[in-house]
């Protein structure tokens, strides 16, 4: 008798990986490196960024013998080479030098920059032909199917390495296209949950970053508690998968065990389930299209016990409702609500505006921005810079009288 087939790893993936990480000295990098400092035979690091964290940067370079190092802030050139003496590092400052790190050769890139300023590396590493982990949503949001496209003419594999996405990915195999019904994807509801509109209205930063489940950097813990970040990643799904918006829903899962659903016509939904920590997607982008040992704890189910579900409320979590809009509305209305996002969360941050003015300020900027008749389709990378701009100066006008505004 035959036993069911299973499949058996492909020799070709089996020599030392070449890796680099991008946004390196943030919460995503830390995984990754977790996961690379496990095996050190397997990998060689060619190259890691970070924003103005030299003194990390410069520990990992030492660390994991990179062969190149950039930090985005041009002004801390010389503190970096300062940090690096007596080693055989390169190292490089500014934008241009973050672009070579993505554009260095390496088999497998962890994109991993916070926000819009994460597109132009990790498109030089998708230029490259290579294989990308993307963690940055923004990337995606902010230069839409342009992203896709580009990665596709230049033969780069994506691989999703949001937890959300990269359960679809892993679901998604197991039937065809033609025959997927839809997508589901969790939010565990972040810190507000069950939090009346008038006090998500006043909750203060620390109440913002307090999330239930993960850990995380600070504008995507915040992000989370608008459930902004969930608008995101609605956004991120469609142009990953190229879904339409109604073939994408959101389950609030307050436990973040189940990551992602996928519903197939014979009504067979298939789940990845794990604990909620991103070891476990990075993991999956790491040894891909094979499996390597993971660092995370081992799911417990009977530990756990219940596994809850409810339906997302747009009114109280209005960014969620204002992502499925901007994808409806597309020509470059995605990218509009990223940027908006972006100078929001920064405002918050800064105590300039309530935490409920942020869902706020991107509908206003959106509904601005399209009475102006200036949406259009993105044709190039630069286009998709260009908008952002335009849109984070609209936002930033529009801020103060946001601002002043009561709810
Ligand atoms: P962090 O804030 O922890 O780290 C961000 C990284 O990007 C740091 O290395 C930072 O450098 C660098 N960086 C920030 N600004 C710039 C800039 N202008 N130019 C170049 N580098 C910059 O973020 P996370 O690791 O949490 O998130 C990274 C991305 O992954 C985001 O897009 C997020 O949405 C996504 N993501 C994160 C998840 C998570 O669990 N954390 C889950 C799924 C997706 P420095 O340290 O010097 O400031």
């Amino acid at each position: 008798m035959n036993p069911v087939p299973l499949k058996n790893a492909d020799p070709a993936h089996s020599g030392v990986r070449t890796v680099s990480v991008l946004g390196a000295t943030g919460s995503i990098g830390d995984s990754t490196l977790d996961l690379i400092r496990a095996e050190p035979e397997r990998y060689r690091v060619e190259a890691l960024t970070g924003n103005a964290n030299v003194a990390g940067l410069a520990k990992l370079a030492k660390e994991f013998n990179a062969r190149f190092v950039a930090v985005a802030d041009p002004a801390r050139l010389g503190e970096l080479r300062a940090a690096l003496a007596g080693t055989a590092v390169e190292c490089g400052a500014g934008e241009s030098a973050v672009i070579e790190a993505g554009a260095r050769p390496a088999d497998w890139v962890m994109a991993a920059i916070s926000g819009a300023a994460g597109l132009k590396p990790a498109l030089a590493a998708v230029d490259r032909g290579t294989t990308v982990a993307l963690a940055n949503k923004e990337c995606l949001v902010c230069a839409g199917d342009f992203f896709i496209t580009r990665a596709a003419a230049a033969g780069a594999q994506i691989l999703p390495a949001d937890s959300e996405h990269n359960a679809l990915f892993q679901a998604l195999a197991s039937g065809n296209r033609h025959e997927l019904t839809r997508v589901i994807i969790t939010a565990s509801g972040g810190p507000f949950r069950t939090w009346a509109a008038a006090d998500i209205e006043q909750a203060t930063l620390a109440q913002a970053l307090k999330h239930p489940n993960w850990s995380m950097g600070q504008k995507i813990t915040i992000d989370s508690a608008s459930m902004m970040n969930k608008g995101l990643e609605v956004i991120e799904a469609s142009y990953l998968f190229a879904l339409t918006p109604d073939e994408i829903d959101v389950l609030v899962h307050p436990q973040s065990i189940v990551h992602g659903l996928v519903e197939f016509a014979d009504r067979s939904v298939v789940a990845q389930l794990g604990a909620p920590d991103m070891r476990i997607p990075i993991a999956h982008c790491l040894g891909w299209p094979d499996r390597i040992t993971g660092r995370a704890a081992k799911l417990d189910l009977a530990k756990i016990g219940q596994l809850t579900f409810e339906a997302p409320d747009f009114t109280r979590f209005p960014g969620l409702r204002l992502a499925y809009d901007a994808l409806r509305t597309g020509n470059g209305a995605t990218t509009v609500y990223n940027a908006a996002n972006e100078v929001a969360v920064a405002a918050f941050m800064a105590q300039k505006i309530r935490f409920g003015a942020i869902s706020r300020l991107v509908e206003d900027t959106l509904n601005s921005w399209v009475r102006a008749g200036n949406l259009a389709p993105l044709g190039s990378a630069d286009d998709a810079i260009a908008l952002d701009h335009q849109a984070r100066n609209l936002a930033a006008t529009l801020l103060p009288q946001i601002a002043a505004k009561a709810s």
